[in-house]
């Protein structure tokens, strides 16, 4: 009793110790030439932000910068929340050569520790390039992703806050068609893909995926022609709600497309199962669509006819109020471009699509945010959420370009990027200093 009365003793001092420690924090004061909210489609000039343990304490034009705040000044900057492309594959990067962009060679020569490391610059990359929230959805290996989560959660490295789907979850194969000997003796298509072809199977996968670090639940609806039924795809979105997860489904096919959306799926992945029909029963339904609309632009991962299907269809969802998301399923080297660059060019298909910029930048943002599920507590730069923001010179809402040219990241309150130069070095620690979980 008396050595328990103790313990309480010294916890009791430690809390106190810390609270002490917090109330003298250091304040970080932003001054914003002009602070955008995506929300609004609106800009006000002349704001004050102030940052204080990593999180938005006061943001208007009235407030004022207590003495002995560091300053920052972005008067002549755009100020506004962090991006979100909300369908990455930040641990997989298929290339030209040797590869010819077959992502099956990419997963049996690069092992997973390679490419949690690839992940890890991948990561900082996007966060160079804005995006403050990226949802990684498989292809990670033996869950490079939930490394990188963790990671970055940890203090171990900077990098955006990371949605992690851990392994694909699909039947028989994923998206693979190995041959008898490679699936049979040797389990080729794991970790790429979970195999899950009977209900408890699907249960047992959604489980190990959260086991090992998984923050939403990803599948393959239709990769191979008999695909998951309605019931089945109901059981991966009720056992994953058992754990608070959401589920996203790879989607190729019209059919396929129908069943998920019948399910009542999260999020559709991709745009080929399409039509003005299901775009109204997404609508209806509120389903979010993550149609990782290809650029023409970016060479040889799009041809001429598939991207004028993608932009009307992207238009069409548009005019449908489907729920949009900002997306991008980059997970490939474009020569001379980091992945952010390669993300940040998906905005050419939606100037294509003739969307108002307010409303590419509020999808990028706000719709981001509430798709991520960290709407509350991450993403619109307001009084309490975790402080992220970005800066660009010009002003977006005229010219969505303006957002290739990011030349300051905060990030939790700390400073990643200013004047366009990465200075990530307040994010590295020697061990883990944003908490203790393994997963
Ligand atoms: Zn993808």
């Amino acid at each position: 009793m008396r050595r328990l009365s103790a313990v309480v003793l010294l916890l009791t001092a430690a809390l106190t110790l810390s609270i002490a420690g917090n109330a003298v924090a250091q304040v970080t004061a932003i001054r914003a030439g002009r602070l955008l909210d995506p929300e609004a489609g609106t800009v006000s000039t002349n704001q004050i932000v102030l940052v204080e343990n990593g999180k938005f304490t006061a943001v208007g034009a009235n407030v004022a910068i207590p003495s002995g705040a560091e300053v920052i000044d972005l008067s002549n900057l755009t100020v506004m929340p962090g991006l979100v492309d909300a369908h990455n594959h930040l641990a997989i990067t298929y290339k030209e050569v040797p590869e010819h962009n077959v992502y099956y060679f990419t997963y049996v020569m690069d092992p997973t520790p390679l490419r949690a490391i690839q992940a890890a610059s991948n990561g900082m990359q996007m966060l160079s390039a804005g995006f403050t929230i990226v949802r990684d959805m498989g292809n990670a290996g033996n869950y490079a992703d939930a490394a990188l989560r963790i990671a970055i959660e940890q203090g171990w490295i900077a990098g955006p806050t990371i949605i992690n789907s851990g392994i694909i979850i699909g039947g028989m194969g994923g998206q693979f068609w190995p041959t008898p000997e490679m699936a049979k003796e040797h389990n080729i298509v794991y970790p790429e893909y979970l195999d899950a072809d009977t209900p408890d199977e699907i249960v047992k996968a959604v489980r190990q995926n959260a086991l090992f670090g998984a923050k939403v639940i990803k599948i393959c609806v239709d990769c191979k022609p008999w695909g998951y039924t309605i019931d089945e795809i109901k059981l991966f979105i009720a056992e994953a709600a058992k754990i608070g997860f959401k589920v996203e489904g790879h989607v190729q096919t019209v059919d396929g497309a129908r069943r998920a959306i019948a399910a009542g799926i999260w999020s559709i992945a991709h745009d080929r199962g399409m039509t003005d029909s299901l775009h109204k029963e997404m609508a209806r339904k509120g389903v979010w669509r993550a149609g990782t609309e290809t650029p023409i632009t970016l060479t040889g991962h799009t041809s001429q006819a598939r991207y004028d299907n993608t932009v009307a269809m992207l238009r069409n969802a548009w005019e449908n109020k489907v729920p949009l998301t900002f997306s991008t399923d980059a997970d490939y080297y474009v020569p001379g471009m980091t992945r952010g660059e390669v993300a940040i060019e998906f905005i050419e298909t939606w100037k294509a699509a003739k969307i108002p910029n307010a409303d590419v930048l509020r999808i990028m943002t706000t719709n981001g945010y509430k798709v991520s599920e960290t709407e509350n507590t991450r993403g619109p730069i307001k009084r309490g959420l975790a402080a992220d923001l970005i800066a660009v010179p010009g002003n977006p809402l005229e010219n969505l370009d303006a957002l290739r040219t990011v030349s300051f990241v905060m990030k939790d309150g700390i400073v990643f990027k200013r004047d366009g130069v990465m200075t990530p070095e307040k994010f590295f620690h020697g061990g883990p200093v944003n908490g203790w979980n393994i997963r």
